[in-house]
């Protein structure tokens, strides 16, 4: 039986997307806190078989199980093994990637996000430096990525992203990616200082839920700084996290994928995931079977743009833990 990773047995991971892991096989370096987005505050590992990976959340209730093989680990599901892989070592938050959060902070109030409710820190410019060179002495160092909530205002953070990445690339050589809030202007900003890559996230492309979970931001605005990003940033450059499982339907989805790939986004599907600092909010997490479904169609729709996600050199389309990754999972 082949349980190397595959769409299939990836999808069904993700979809319950935590695993339990003995804690004495686990040494600290093989696990990775997460400081930004839905997923900000717990610990993971992240499991890799050929060019795939998939990234678990560590929990103790978690149906899968973490076991060591020989030099490998397999994943279980009761007395059945999902996948067999190894453990790959996070460098700043997933492997191969100094993946930073500038501000773990943030002024708006998306109800998915724990951010706004943990008040964490604000890393300066030292401090991210600092961490870079770190990850750079493991010589495993593939790429760089900024994200940031919103500490002050969007403005703001555009302006500590731009200062770091000119800092950044006078001392390395390496693809800088970032994923701010846009404002007027971001986009040009940001790629003088030298990102190569742009991430803003619609986070839902329903204007109704939009309005009921991002009460504070606007799609609008967002839609539009994503079409100023493909025109400065070029094509396989931009890309949007689009949650799956707030409510959505599969033809929301479609329509959304079509509105974003025809302006050449590249969508990330990313399956929502419950945090016990928004325990109030409703939220379906998707099955495998969704997982798989929506998955081909955003690959249909890349394919008929000629979109590449094996082309993306940082962030989450580099990573491919959280999601179906077309043109590498699918
Ligand atoms: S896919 Fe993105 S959010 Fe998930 S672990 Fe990788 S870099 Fe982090």
């Amino acid at each position: 039986m082949d349980i190397e990773l595959n769409a299939t047995n990836k999808a069904e991971l993700i979809s319950i997307g935590s695993v339990q892991v003995d804690k004495s096989l686990l040494p600290n370096q093989l696990k990775s806190k997460a400081t930004a987005g839905p997923g900000a505050g717990g610990s993971s590992i992240f499991l890799r078989s050929g060019n795939r990976r998939v990234r678990l959340t560590i929990n103790d209730f978690s149906p899968l199980r973490a076991v060591p093989e020989d030099e490998h680990v397999v994943v279980m599901k009761g007395d059945d093994v999902i996948a067999r892989g190894v453990l790959e070592r996070p460098l700043c938050h997933c492997p191969e990637q100094a993946y930073i959060t500038l501000s773990e902070k943030c002024v708006y109030d998306c109800q998915f996000c724990p951010v706004p409710k943990m008040q964490g820190e604000i890393k300066d410019s030292a401090k991210v430096l600092q961490m870079v060179a770190e990850a750079h002495a493991t010589g495993e160092l593939k790429a760089i990525s900024l994200t940031s909530g919103v500490a002050v205002s969007p403005k703001k953070e555009v302006q500590r992203a731009v200062d770091i990445i000119k800092q950044l690339t006078r001392e390395y050589d390496l693809p800088i990616g970032v994923s701010v809030y846009p404002t007027t202007g971001s986009s040009e900003e940001l790629y003088s200082a030298g990102a190569c890559e742009v991430k803003y996230n619609v986070e839902t492309m329903d204007p109704k839920l939009f309005r009921r979970f991002c009460p504070d931001l606007s799609l609008y605005t967002v839609l539009d700084a994503l079409d100023t990003a493909v025109n400065i940033f070029g094509r396989n450059r931009v890309s949007s996290n689009f949650i799956i499982g707030l409510g959505e339907s599969d033809e929301i989805v479609r329509k959304g994928i079509k509105h974003l790939t025809d302006r050449c986004i590249i969508p990330i599907l990313r399956p929502i995931s419950p945090h016990p600092l928004r325990k109030e909010v409703k939220i379906n997490r998707p099955d495998a079977e969704r997982l798989l479904k929506l998955g081909s169609m955003l690959k249909d729709m890349l394919d008929r743009q000629s979109l590449c996600v094996d082309e993306s050199r940082t962030m989450c389309l580099f990573c491919t833990g959280c999601d179906l990754a077309p043109h590498i999972d699918l």
